[in-house]
């Protein structure tokens, strides 16, 4: 017998054992068996051809067919029905075959089978990829919208906030302008005392509008000509008795190139190197050393701020630039801006590289790990671009930042 005749006369029972052991439901087996005799055609069109690549449209229909949940469960089923149905055969043809028939149909059939199943594995993997990646883009999708809805809070909430503490600003005024005030030296300390966690309460929500405007690409910068020499100098100037205090030394080198004009926004890199230099100064126990150092590249000046502080770990090195990505020990949190350890909302560094990126530069951190006995040390570099003239406000939007040249 020729391999086509053996093939048709086994072909009702083949059809009938394969629904059987595969289809399951009266429905479901009238379907399927539709599909098992496109599959019986095909197969017997590729034998006598000897061109298993016919199988292709079958092959690549039934491995697009799994539905999103046999996708969910992780299920892989077209190379298990292939596998069951190559058994079956094997052992159709044993029962009703003699050995020479049945040696000979196996021979034609095996290569078919084996590149059908490569053929279903590939297409099964690239299925599943995309499954897969369609999943991540969701789940990236959700993510970002809930960090959007995170930055519109943080600027509801900074904009509701700061109407009350006007009024509370307003009232604090009119009671030292009370008659009479003057005699109750008392009042003047209470006063004070209202007026401090006021001012603390605008610098956290003043934070909070420059984290969202950030978020949003909206910081707008005010570019000048900056002397990054002389702004560090001033805000040590700030920090001078912070750090007489604490009993640190502050060690400020000046590196060639330090008093280089450049373009910036003199505030907002002041506002940025006083965050880094006020963390510097309380993460470094009492009696500790800060050396503000740098180096001009070609393009760039490099400002780095080293302390002989707690250190950072290598997995809060990234964290720790995220908003609100490093809240620490609750408990530890205070208002002192330069007490050892006083932690803060977790804003400082997150508006400091911000700030630094709109100006196109780079923020980040070197540290040996965090010992808060050995107490390794960080450092931090800021690396900024040299410019000799306002960026142009064309491209400047093209950047995310507004110009406002004076
Ligand atoms: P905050 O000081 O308000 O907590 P920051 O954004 O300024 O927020 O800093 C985030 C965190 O990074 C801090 O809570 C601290 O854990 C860590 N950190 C920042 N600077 C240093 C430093 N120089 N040494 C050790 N840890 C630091």
């Amino acid at each position: 017998m020729t391999i086509p005749d053996i093939l048709s006369e086994i072909h009702p029972s083949w059809i009938r054992r394969v629904a059987n052991s595969l289809a399951h439901g009266a429905g479901v087996r009238e379907n399927f068996q539709e599909q098992l005799e496109r599959f019986y055609s095909l197969l017997k069109q590729a034998v006598e051809t000897g061109d298993p690549a016919l199988m292709d449209p079958i092959l690549f229909d039934w491995s697009n067919a799994p539905t999103q949940s046999d996708l969910q469960d992780g299920e892989n089923n077209i190379s298990a029905v292939l596998n069951r149905m190559l058994m079956i055969t094997f052992d159709l043809v044993h029962e009703e075959l003699s050995g020479s028939d049945a040696m000979e149909l196996i021979g034609a059939i095996l290569p078919i089978f084996t590149f059908s199943l490569e053929k279903v594995a590939r297409y099964e993997m690239e299925t599943r990829v995309a499954f897969i990646s369609n999943e991540l883009s969701g789940i990236q999708n959700k993510l970002e919208r809930l960090d959007k809805s995170k930055s519109n809070f943080i600027s509801v909430a900074a904009h509701e906030l700061k109407t009350p503490l006007t009024l509370i600003e307003g009232y604090t005024t009119m009671m030292r302008d009370v008659p009479g005030n003057g005699q109750n030296g008392h009042m003047d300390l209470l006063i004070e005392g209202v007026n401090n966690g006021i001012r603390r309460l605008r610098t956290i929500i003043d934070d909070m509008i420059d984290v969202s405007l950030i978020d949003n690409n909206l910081l707008s910068l005010n570019f000048q000509p900056v002397w990054i020499d002389q702004l560090l100098d001033l805000i040590r100037s700030e920090y001078d008795d912070s750090i007489k205090k604490r009993s640190q030394i502050l060690e400020m080198r000046s590196y060639p190139g330090c008093d280089q004009m450049l373009f910036g926004d003199p505030e907002r890199l002041y506002q940025a190197f006083r965050n880094i230099l006020s963390n510097a100064i309380k993460y470094t126990p009492d009696g500790g050393r800060i050396i503000i150092d740098g180096r001009a590249l070609p393009g760039f000046q490099e400002v780095t701020i080293t302390d002989t502080g707690i250190g950072i770990s290598a997995e809060d090195q990234e964290l720790i630039f995220e908003k609100f990505g490093q809240l620490g020990n609750v408990s530890l949190h205070s208002s002192g801006k330069t007490k050892f350890k006083g932690g803060g909302p977790g804003l400082g560094l997150p508006i400091a590289k911000g700030i630094i990126e709109a100006h196109r530069g780079a923020l980040w951190v070197e540290s040996e790990g965090h010992d808060e006995k050995g107490c390794p040390g960080s450092t931090f570099h800021v690396l900024l671009p040299v410019r000799t003239e306002p960026p142009d406000p064309k491209f400047a939007k093209l950047f995310g930042v507004e110009v406002k040249t004076n």
